[in-house]
């Protein structure tokens, strides 16, 4: 299998492996491995992070669009305005 976001400009690479979140083919160079926190849930108590971290292979489109979830959860400034947002929008599911 040949690297997509090569193949986009033109060149031929081999791919390494898969985007685990489009499953694009994606070679070394565009490829971003990224460690996963293991969570246990214990009920009535929480969720808690186990010591070891799996593996998780992302493309660059993938990967910010990722980071960008997880900056808008920790801004608590924004959950408001961002609920109002969503409520005012069409529904597209359903
Ligand atoms: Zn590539
Ligand atoms: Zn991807």
């Amino acid at each position: 299998m040949l690297c997509y976001e090569c193949s986009i400009t033109g060149c031929r690479r081999d791919a390494i492996g898969v985007c685990s979140h489009c499953s694009v083919a994606l070679c070394a160079q565009h490829a971003h491995l990224v460690a996963e926190e293991i969570t246990m849930r214990i009920p009535l108590v929480k969720s808690v992070v186990l010591p070891r971290r799996a593996r998780l292979l992302f493309c660059q489109v993938c990967k910010a669009a990722l980071e960008q979830e997880c900056a808008v959860e920790q801004d608590e400034g924004q959950t408001l305005s961002s609920r109002e947002a969503e409520e005012t929008e069409p529904a597209a599911v359903s």
